[in-house]
């Protein structure tokens, strides 16, 4: 793969340079294609098998699911109970996974918990389990390469954004690249919760600074502003997320003044059925 390119939009009058992740691959795009890096250069043959577990519209299924279906490696899934919405929608991330072949395992609330630290249990060596949202150990060598990538393209910046939801991208991209301050903000949990999941990782460098929403968002709800910012980032001709992308631009536009390098993290195939839930929840907003 050739390094994904840079584009510029401007924004309320300042011009931001995107990392265009999102055009790695339709389903394998953004930080997923970063995390499963090591994966997908595994030769297909040492391995038979992944196992993951979490939500039921996740980023991170999808991309697994496009990468098995590529290495023809079996993919289990394993979530809490669907709702009957969700299994008669023919949309969105679990609609596409199913094509690709995941196999869908529903746990009871109640077992769930037991249930994923049992999968640990007996593995065979051509199964690999891959933690919710696509934590695996060696997140870190993908983001490396993304780093390289940056460090080529050598972009007139000096400041990187990135959105968080383990925070694993955009920790191991501070890391990698210390020269560059790197802005993120909490997608899941607040400041507090975001840090401890990266320091579980590695110790938090003095150039990653975590910016605070102005108010609490809950993770996956829709919210008018998120909506309102989607369209704006739009119209200036990109394409981004509904679930992380909004309260960083939101914090980058109140927050921060410098000419700053946005990563896409893709994400963007779940914006159907997200689209769809907010068309019913505000009129105003029609598909
Ligand atoms: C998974 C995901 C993130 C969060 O990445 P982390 O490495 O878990 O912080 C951000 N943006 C999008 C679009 C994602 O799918």
């Amino acid at each position: 793969m050739k390094n994904s390119p840079i584009s510029k939009i401007t924004l309320e009058g300042r011009e931001f340079l995107i990392k265009r992740d999102d055009l790695i691959d339709p389903y394998l795009a953004g930080n997923k294609y970063r995390k499963l890096y090591t994966l997908l250069k595994t030769p297909k043959e040492q391995l038979t098998k992944i196992i993951s577990y979490g939500g039921t519209q996740s980023n991170a299924m999808l991309a697994i699911a496009a990468m098995c279906k590529k290495k023809e490696w079996e993919f289990l899934y394993y979530t809490k109970p669907l709702s009957g919405f969700l299994k008669e929608q023919k949309r969105g991330n679990y609609a596409d996974a199913l094509v690709l072949g995941m196999q869908h395992i529903e746990i009871e609330e109640e077992l769930y918990r037991e249930s994923i630290t049992q999968l640990r249990l007996n593995l065979d060596a051509t199964t690999v389990i891959i933690d919710q949202g696509g934590a695996v150990a060696s997140a870190e060598i993908g983001v490396n390469v993304l780093a390289t990538e940056i460090r080529e393209q050598n972009p007139d910046v000096k400041v990187i954004a990135t959105p968080s939801g383990t925070g694993t991208t955009a920790l191991f991209l501070a890391c990698a690249l210390p020269e560059y301050k790197v802005y993120t903000t909490p997608s899941i949990g607040d400041v507090m919760y975001l840090k401890e999941q990266m320091q579980a990782l590695h110790e938090i460098p003095s150039n990653l600074i975590i910016l605070e929403p102005k108010r609490k968002f809950h993770f996956a709800k829709p919210y008018r502003e998120f909506y309102e910012i989607y369209k704006k980032l739009q119209k200036s001709g990109v394409e981004f997320d509904l679930l992380y992308a909004p309260s960083l631009w939101m914090a980058l536009l109140e927050q921060t003044k410098e000419k700053i390098l946005y990563i896409h993290s893709g994400g963007v195939s779940g914006n159907e059925s997200m689209l769809e839930r907010y068309s019913k929840k505000f009129q105003e907003i029609s598909l």
